[in-house]
């Protein structure tokens, strides 16, 4: 099947659900056997990680397991744990794959409640981290001790969106038998086949583009056959769950992340490449815009891109950065993205240990929606209009 016809029929049998389309949302906690000997053997069944095969909701019911069977059918990998937040699933794959004693290799480019995770959570357990400049390809070797035993990439990189040589990094890491960890929510399931590049798990805060409707939190944790019992055990006495109502708006997003995705794509690529000819910004960040540093990789790894990118604005007071974002009517000022409408939020990113930011003004985050991009436009520009307007007035404070 293709990826469109994919989207539209994995993990649906409406033969089980009185020919219903859609799986139903079935929430619950007891499940209850005819008898005792059926009872005996579901609970060996679900030892032995029998796919849907559950005894209790906080192992899943019907919604659960549709959504697990549709991930792993879209975007590859051996099975797929679900978590309340995309956060809880990292914190989650790390504790699995990490004791005390080992060393993880963390991109400098991270979404900063991983490291934060990292740094301030699991170093008082004994693990060691050690951050590294995500530019690094198969010389990431250099870094890797006896005791690595985890690479964690984002590609691209949160805020920044610097694109990871993936397969390098894999091919290092499995020459040392370490685990490839990946945040792949810009890419998703769709764009960036995580698997077919050497990645272990590949992490989805579905929260963003499969959920896509900015009204549900939820995390997916795709393994391959060497770190799913790890990451299952472990997450299964961490007690991890998720709401089967989250479930299912997770699956109905689905059905539509294709056509949403090649909206997002395009007018993001359209807007970005605007924003480039304006006089107000540096620099764009959009790996689909040829002028990106890593839009070589992107366009070999990546199947596509989507609408989330970053701006440097040059240097301005800070009264005219309020004035643009502070008359923006259709980009929202907030954080999370992936949903259908656009944001716009302003970024300092100090956060970076070595990839540091090179820029002399403020970075602006920028989430591309399903609006028509002509009104986006409308909308930058008449932000920019009130920026160049507080501008004057800034100098013409100074100067009298
Ligand atoms: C939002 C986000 C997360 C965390 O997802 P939540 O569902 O908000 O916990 C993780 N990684 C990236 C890249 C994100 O943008």
């Amino acid at each position: 099947m293709k990826e469109d016809s994919l989207l539209v029929n994995a993990g649906r049998h409406p033969e089980r659900f009185q020919g219903a389309v859609n799986t139903p949302v079935v929430r619950g906690s007891t499940v209850v056997s005819p008898n005792l000997d059926h009872w005996l053997q579901s609970r060996k069944r679900q030892a032995a990680g029998e796919f849907g095969v559950s005894t209790y909701g906080r192992f899943g019911t019907a919604t659960h397991h549709a959504l697990q069977e549709a991930i792993v059918d879209i975007g590859g990998g051996h099975r797929a744990m679900l978590y309340p937040s995309g956060l809880a699933a990292i914190s989650s794959v790390l504790t699995s794959l990490l004791s005390a004693g080992d060393h993880v290799l963390l991109t400098d480019s991270g979404y900063y409640w991983t490291s934060q995770f990292l740094e301030s959570t699991l170093v008082r357990f004994g693990v060691q981290v050690t951050r590294y400049d995500p530019s690094l390809g198969s010389d990431i070797a250099a870094l890797i001790r006896p005791n690595t035993r985890v690479i964690y990439a984002e590609s691209p990189g949160s805020e920044t969106f610097e694109i990871q040589d993936i397969p390098a990094i894999a091919a290092a890491a499995h020459a040392h038998g370490a685990y490839v960890v990946m945040d792949n929510t810009w890419g998703t399931p769709l764009y960036f086949p995580a698997f077919e590049h050497g990645v272990d798990v590949s992490i989805q805060a579905a929260t963003k583009y499969i959920v896509g409707h900015s009204d549900a939190i939820l995390g997916i944790a795709t393994c391959n056959q060497r770190s799913w019992e790890k990451v299952l055990r472990t997450s299964q006495t961490l007690g991890q769950t998720c709401s089967a109502d989250d479930a299912f708006l997770a699956l109905r997003g689905l059905r539509t992340l294709g056509v949403r995705l090649k909206r997002h794509w395009e007018s993001g690529v359209r807007i970005a490449t605007w924003l480039e000819a304006r006089p107000e910004v540096e620099v764009v960040m959009h790996p689909a815009i040829p002028s990106h540093p890593g839009h070589a990789l992107w366009k070999r790894d990546f199947r596509g891109a989507c609408g989330l990118f970053a701006i440097g604005l040059r240097p301005l007071p800070e009264a005219a950065l309020h004035a643009f974002i502070d008359n923006l009517r259709m980009f929202g000022l907030g954080v999370s993205w992936g949903g259908y409408e656009s944001l716009a939020l302003p970024f300092s990113p100090a956060v970076r240990a070595i990839a540091r930011w090179p820029y002399a003004g403020p970075g602006v985050r920028i989430h591309v929606g399903l609006e028509d991009p002509d009104d986006l436009i409308a909308d930058l520009e008449h932000g920019f209009d009130a920026m160049a307007m507080a501008m004057r007035k800034t100098y013409e404070c100074s100067e009298s």
